[in-house]
């Protein structure tokens, strides 16, 4: 048994969706769960449309949008008239319908919920049946059947017990018959309310299903080769690495390389199962495999990640005394009250600082916190540059070039700079 998951890049239009037929005729036989995440950038446009809904908006043009945008791949791969058209079309009628009623109880964030699973409903119903017409012979199943999580909507904790014993009774033997198309991202409540994983969390959910089915690997089709030493789109000459371990995936992720979700690899190492990184453009390519490896370290080439709208806090005591434990412990209660994640941290005898990510809203709230006690010195606008495996100051001159070091941390193999606009005045 195996888990596939292919992504917005991969569903993006009709063409795309077809690439993705060409694949999976080509694992005829296999048994494949198939996790699939929205067509393209559907995600964002319906997080819009939640914001227009929730505050009140006119949403008409959004979902015209929306409509429009499926409407010009459904027309290409789904037969007008067709009762597979109308199954597309039901679910626009079903959002519009949602829209139509006043949020009354619902939060926003159950709202989001509700409002961001069409994008996943959309694009599997419309792979599922362009698949079927095609000879690619599937079950389309909706992932809320299995995905059992907590109440916390945008952020779902996934409930494995339940989980795993819904995987284990019902999917395990729908797909040892034909494909099983599902969503990412996507789970259910306890209370049976539709829940979702975090962005991006599509990995997230192939993971799952492939720890709760002992899968024998688990494949990540995206549009690079594979897991590269550093964004394509940042660095002009990159390197694919052909293996990686568990713990340099967990690394890499955790640094902000964005080629995996952060918590996919978790329950892939407690079961050993092996996660495949390749190209749906080049499906031939052998890509990444990460997976438990003999040896611990694969990577021997520098990775280099970069992080954008960082903010520095600087914090020192209104008395200039040195910052002890009692401070820090205040500082940490602080930040993990607002649920903000400290991206690095460094301390001096009079000052502590922190680098994060620029949540508006958040940040406000910890700064308000923090001015009870603290002088906070906020800087905005940096960018945080990560060295994996640091080895020639030389190799990283292109990227500090004409900028300044607000702040430097190393640590093992691995270089963090905080960098600024412009030369050290
Ligand atoms: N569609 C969701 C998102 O864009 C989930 C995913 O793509 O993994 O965040
Ligand atoms: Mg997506």
């Amino acid at each position: 048994m195996q888990v596939f998951k292919f992504g917005g890049a991969s569903v993006k239009n009709a063409e795309a969706v077809k690439n993705v037929a060409t694949i999976l005729r080509s694992y005829q036989g296999a048994n494949i769960v198939v996790v699939i995440s929205a067509m393209g950038k559907t995600t964002n446009l319906l997080e819009k449309v939640c914001e227009a809904y929730m505050t009140g908006k006119d949403v008409s043009k959004l979902l015209d949008e929306l409509k429009s945008f499926h409407r010009e791949i459904i027309n290409d791969l789904l037969e007008e008239d067709s009762h597979e058209y109308y199954e597309v079309e039901n679910l626009f009628i079903e959002l519009e319908c949602l829209l139509e009623t006043e949020p009354g109880e619902l939060s926003y964030d159950q709202a989001y919920d509700r409002i961001i699973s069409f994008g996943e409903m959309i694009s599997t119903k419309i792979v599922s049946q362009f698949l079927n017409k095609h000879g690619v012979s599937n079950r389309w199943l909706d992932a809320r059947n299995f995905i059992v999580t907590s109440e916390h909507h945008r952020r779902a904790r996934v409930n494995w017990s339940r989980t795993e014993s819904l995987v284990g009774k019902m999917l395990r033997k729908l797909v040892s018959k034909q494909f099983v198309i599902t969503q990412g991202f996507i789970g259910r409540s306890i209370t049976n309310k539709t829940t979702t994983l975090g962005r991006e969390g599509s990995d997230y959910s192939a993971a799952i299903f492939a720890y709760c089915l002992d899968a024998e690997s688990v494949t990540i089709w995206k549009d690079v080769p594979g897991v590269l030493n550093a964004d394509p789109k940042r660095v002009e000459k990159t390197e694919l690495i052909s293996e990686i371990s568990f713990k340099e995936a967990i690394e890499l992720a955790y640094y902000g390389a964005s080629v995996i979700h952060p918590k996919t690899i978790q329950p892939l190492m407690r079961k050993t199962i092996p996660l495949h990184v390749r190209s749906f453009v080049d499906p031939e390519a052998s890509g990444t495999i990460v997976a438990d490896h003999q040896r611990k370290e694969l990577i021997d080439i520098p990775c280099y990640i970069f992080k954008d709208d960082q903010v520095l806090l600087s914090i020192s005591t209104k008395d200039f005394s040195f910052i002890v434990e009692d401070h820090l412990s205040e500082i940490f209660d602080a930040c993990a009250t607002t649920g903000i994640q400290i991206n690095v941290m460094q301390n001096t005898a009079i000052s502590f600082s922190m680098v994060l990510n620029n949540d508006e809203a958040r940040l406000e709230k910890l700064l308000e916190t923090l001015e009870n006690s603290f002088i906070v010195k906020k800087e905005t606008g940096l960018q945080l540059f990560t060295v994996f495996n640091f080895k020639d100051p030389k190799n990283i001159e292109p990227y500090t070039k004409g900028k300044s070091i607000a702040l430097e941390h190393k640590s093992g193999k691995t270089l963090q700079l905080l960098l600024k606009e412009g030369a050290v005045s």
